[in-house]
This record gives C-alpha cells, structure tokens and sequence, in this order.
C-alpha cells in the first residue's frame, strides 16, 4: 500500500518523503480528524516527527488536492482523504462528531448553481447540523 501513496504524490508532483506517506496512511484509515490526531497517529509510527512537519505536510498534501479540509462554523479544521466528489458532512451540535453526506438524493448536484453569476464554480458547501444519534440517547435517557 505505500506504493499506492507513493503514486499519488508522484501524480501531484509532490516528493515522497516519510511524514507525508505517514498522514496520507493516517487520513486513509481515519476520517474527519483534527490536526492533533494527525500528528498522534503520525507519531505513533514516527516519533521525532515534528508538529510543524506535520502541519506542513497537511497543507501540501491539501494544496495538492490529495486531502480535503474542512472546518464547519465554530469548529477546528479536519482533514480527509476523501475528495473530489464535492460531498457534505452532518456535524453533531453536541459532540462534534462528523458523517459524510453524498449530495442530494434525486437532485442535481448543488455544484450547478441556478445562477453561478458568471464565476467559475468549483465548491459548494453544505453543512447539515444537528444531533448524533449518540447524543440523542442520551438526552432522551436523562
Ligand atoms: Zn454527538
Ligand atoms: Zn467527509
Ligand atoms: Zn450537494
């Protein structure tokens, strides 16, 4: 599997140095994490591997296209490897916990917008909000 990652740093002509095989392997295994999971998992594997190495890999790796960053409203920035089907994301009002949500069932994509004024559209964002099924138990239970 490091070839595989090997291959996508290749194809962004990124190099291919340890730090960032290491965050791409992290955000493969782990959705939605914040920058200090990154590092734990990163660390967990390389310990003198540096919180600005990783910061930095996370904004090559983000700038390339190869991992998406997201930061709902109020929130700290999280990272995936998911990208490049413009998905959205519930977030949990209580807990923070974030799902992946596929566009619209039945609708068209909301990338084409009704009226794009004349710009070139590239994202959309759409953040679902509301309570994780965990959190509901249990304010029902209390
Ligand atoms: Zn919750
Ligand atoms: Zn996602
Ligand atoms: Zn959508």
């Amino acid at each position: 599997m490091p070839s595989d990652f090997e291959a996508q740093l290749r194809a962004v002509s990124l190099r291919v140095t340890r730090p960032r095989l290491a965050v791409l392997a992290a955000l493969r295994d782990h959705s939605h994490v914040d920058t200090d999971t990154v590092i734990a998992l990163v660390r967990a594997d390389q310990p003198t591997v540096s919180h600005q190495a990783v910061y930095d890999v996370l904004r090559a790796l983000t700038d390339a296209g190869l991992v998406r960053r997201i930061q709902p409203a109020g929130a700290i920035a999280r990272y995936e490897s998911r990208v490049g089907d413009n998905h959205h994301h519930v977030v949990c009002r209580s807990c923070g916990a974030i799902a992946d949500v596929d566009c619209a069932v039945g609708h068209a994509p909301c990338l084409t917008a009704s009226d794009d004024h004349g710009f070139a559209v590239d994202e959309a964002e759409v953040v679902y909000w509301g309570t994780c099924p965990g959190c509901a138990t249990e304010r029902n239970s209390q």
